[in-house]
């Protein structure tokens, strides 16, 4: 995949997208597919906004049951049924395990109730694994949760993703379908022709560089980002998103066979401890966020959020602080709503089509992002009368699969990242190609030689090198700082 910047400013597209989380990438794949002259642009990288900070699991939700949003949980849970089929090496099925205890705030027989439901709603997708569990099965099968109050527990299963690889895929897929995209290229503004929105006002951060993109149709898929481009459009407009911080910690591994879903005491929130590489994934918090959507990281309240929550079911694990090996926060785009609790939100995706013709998508799940991206592609279609376009086939074809070996020598696996998946930082590699901020060590044992690798390959200058250092310390740096 390379950065096409010279197509950007010279071509005349159909459509434009600007945003390279999972939505954008979907969106602009599904529409390349389909025959359109697409563009994308991401103004930082692929999946460095929600799509790269989630639990990483393809999902009914659940939760959502108890808000009795049926469609939602009935959409996701088709939604999973066709991502596991069509990207089986990334999307793959998991036993999840619910234990209920006494005083929790969903008992026993609606936790069994909410399981059935939520397999019925799946129908021919669902994965057969449901069974009650008794105390004392559950206690067979994790030894290692506390016996103190357990009343028994369900078992079920959802599928677990790596959303990073997942919507860089898109991308890539998007690239292949003949896509002009290029990461680091920011949209600073929208150009109008009598009202109409025709283009954007983009800027390289790379090199500073400004010039205008022309497209018939401009998606705004900026997630947090969203309002920004909507107030440009129309300044009087409401938000249309309104952002909820999410944080987890990457713990050490805990003696866990399978995932697992608490109910939070503190505020009745359902949160879950997973297993995930050599370390255990524990989240999420849910909180309003007005601040800037470029730097969101954990606080120490949303670390003894969590590490409390998770210390009452493993209390002889010495559950603290020294566990976490860092934490990673990020925000949900989620439609505005007025006055209700961040967590009680609908999750449900929202197309805005404005009187200039932008169309602006919040909301949704990564789960849901295959049929968000159609949707949005099927309205488009009706922007150009008398054209013949494909269909839609990404239900039945996935993006592809490929994953760059992980035991090829470092400066094989940078080459590969620099040359074929577009990282133009070290941030962009140590965090989303090789997903080494994410390990025990954080890749503070090998950012020196990858920045000068990395130097040698795009020609950098010294003081870039030690720029680019700097720049993926302080990341390192804000992810941890929460823990001291
Ligand atoms: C903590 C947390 C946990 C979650 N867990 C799950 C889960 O387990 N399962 C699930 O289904 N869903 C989950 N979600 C929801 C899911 O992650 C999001 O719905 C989804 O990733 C949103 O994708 P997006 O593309 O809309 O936004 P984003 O991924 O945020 O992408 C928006 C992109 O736009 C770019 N951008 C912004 N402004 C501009 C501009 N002016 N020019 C160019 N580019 C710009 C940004 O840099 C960013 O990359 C979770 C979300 C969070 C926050």
């Amino acid at each position: 995949m390379k950065r096409e910047v010279s197509c950007l400013k010279s071509g005349e597209f159909d459509l434009l997208v600007i945003g390279g989380g999972i939505n954008g990438c979907a969106i602009a794949r599904d529409a390349s597919l389909r025959g359109f002259k697409t563009a994308l642009i991401e103004k930082d990288d692929f999946a460095c906004g929600a799509s790269g900070k989630s639990t990483k699991i393809i999902h009914g939700g659940i939760r959502y049951l108890e808000q009795f949003n049926l469609n939602l949980v009935y959409e996701a849970l088709h939604e999973r049924g066709t991502l596991l089929r069509t990207v089986p090496d990334l999307v793959k099925p998991l036993e999840f395990i619910i234990p209920v205890y006494k005083g929790d705030p969903r008992p026993l027989f609606v936790m069994n109730t909410g399981v059935f439901l939520y397999d019925l709603l799946a129908g021919r997708q669902n994965i057969h694994c449901r069974r009650p569990l008794t105390k004392a099965e559950l206690a067979g099968l994790e030894p290692n949760i506390t016996a103190k109050g357990l009343k028994g527990g369900v078992m079920y299963c959802d599928a677990q993703m790596d959303d990073i690889r997942l919507c860089l895929n898109n991308a890539i897929s998007a690239y292949e379908a003949g896509c002009c995209i290029a990461n680091k290229i920011e949209a600073e503004g929208l150009v109008k022709r009598e009202g109409v929105v025709v283009g954007v006002e983009a800027r390289d951060t790379l090199t500073n560089d400004r010039f205008t993109i022309r497209a018939q149709c401009i998606v705004n898929a900026t997630g947090a980002w969203s309002n920004r481009i909507v107030w440009d459009d129309e300044p009087h407009a409401a938000a249309i998103t309104r952002p909820t911080k999410g944080v987890h910690l990457i713990y050490k591994k805990l003696p866990i066979t399978r995932p697992m879903l608490f109910s939070a005491r503190k505020d009745k929130r359902i949160f879950f401890a997973i297993p995930w590489r050599d370390y255990t994934l524990i989240g999420t918090t849910d909180t309003d966020f007005t601040g800037s959507p470029d730097e969101v990281y954990a606080e120490r309240s949303d670390v003894e959020y969590l590490l409390n929550e998770i210390g009452r079911v493993f209390p002889e694990q010495g559950i603290s602080r020294e566990g976490v090996i860092t934490t990673y926060a990020g925000l949900r785009p989620l439609m505005n709503t007025h006055g209700m609790a961040p967590w009680k939100v609908s999750r449900e995706h929202y197309i805005k089509e404005s009187g200039s013709g932008l169309i602006s998508v919040v909301g949704g799940k990564y789960t849901t992002y295959r049929r968000l991206a159609e949707q949005v592609v099927n309205l488009i279609v009706h922007r150009f009368p008398g054209r013949e376009f494909r269909a839609c086939s990404t239900a039945v074809c996935g993006p592809t699969q490929e994953i760059p070996p992980g035991d090829a020598g470092l400066r094989e696996r940078i080459t590969h990242a620099v040359n074929e998946e577009m990282a133009n930082s070290l941030k962009d590699l140590l965090i989303r190609r090789l997903q080494l901020a994410m390990t025990a060590s954080r890749g503070l044992d090998i950012y020196e030689e990858a920045g000068r690798i990395m130097g040698e390959l795009l020609g950098w200058p010294t003081s870039q090198v030690e720029y680019e250092i700097q720049a993926y310390k302080y990341e390192i740096r804000r992810n941890t700082e929460c823990l001291t």
